[in-house]
């Protein structure tokens, strides 16, 4: 029976959520560069790994706390919120002096004692569906948080595993009014890793907007040929204008 996060109304937006910013905090200099790029544009919610749950151990797996670091000059230099992951729970508390909206990644959507920790903090939480999680499964999740507390969640579809291989996953925009018609969470869409493909990042953005969806998760970086994590899936700055000035025209017709 899940019932906290069906609670309460859910005030229309003025504009979408869009968080945007590379897979993962590389070094200062990237970083500055795109929230200079990405503030000017008028993105509120910038994004960056600084804890990596990567599949292999041998790929990058981020900079840790000196990642944090370079999202709290950031934060101050430009006055952005910082969107970022946490992967373990004793990391929690240095993150959450510089971290906005702490974002729970598709591997620990299960991690149930990280889920009840986050539901004490008195901070947003995005939580990413499970790589092969049903939608209910995914609403229990969102319950684990909050029961503890927390009713600050914000949902985030970012694919699922299918047998379809051409994309990364299958980007399933069904959950979108599934979300709205039974919980009074917000809920966004993350087209970067739901294709895996900068080229599908425009269109399934619109189609998650017109969908219904209160804003997406985009990455972004100056260079993706060049990228550690993602890169295939990372538009340039070039790309990510036309799509935040498309989706703003079709958020306004919704
Ligand atoms: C990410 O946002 O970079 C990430 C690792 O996402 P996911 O948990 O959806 O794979
Ligand atoms: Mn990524």
């Amino acid at each position: 029976m899940v019932k906290k996060i069906s609670e309460g109304p859910k005030p229309s937006l003025e504009k979408p959520i869009i968080i945007a910013g590379p897979c993962s905090v590389e070094n200062y200099e990237i970083m500055d560069k795109t929230v200079k790029f990405l503030k000017e544009l008028g993105v509120e919610f910038i994004r960056g790994g600084a804890f990596k749950p990567r599949t292999s151990p041998y790929s990058f797996q981020g900079l840790g706390l000196e990642g944090i670091e370079i999202l709290k000059d950031m934060k101050y230099k430009y006055s952005v919120k910082i969107v970022s992951e946490v992967l373990d729970v004793r990391d929690l508390e240095d993150m959450l002096e510089v971290v906005d909206v702490i974002q729970v990644g598709s591997r620990n959507m299960y991690n149930y004692p990280l889920l009840k920790e986050l539901g004490r903090i008195n901070k947003t939480v995005l939580l990413k569906r499970g790589i092969s999680a049903t939608i209910e499964e995914w609403f229990n999740a969102a319950e684990y948080i909050a029961l503890e507390g927390n009713s600050d969640i914000i949902l985030c579809e970012r694919g699922i595993r299918t047998f379809e291989t051409y994309t990364r996953n299958t980007l399933d925009l069904n959950c979108v009014p599934v979300v709205k018609q039974n919980t009074s969470l917000r809920i966004i869409v993350d087209p970067s890793h739901g294709t895996g493909r900068r080229e599908l990042v425009k269109p399934l953005s619109l189609a998650a907007i017109a969908a219904g969806a209160d804003g997406l998760l985009i990455e972004v970086h100056p260079k993706p040929e060049k990228a550690l994590s993602d890169g295939f899936q990372s538009v340039d700055f070039d790309e990510f204008k036309e799509i935040y000035t498309k989706v703003l025209d079709v958020f306004s017709c919704i």
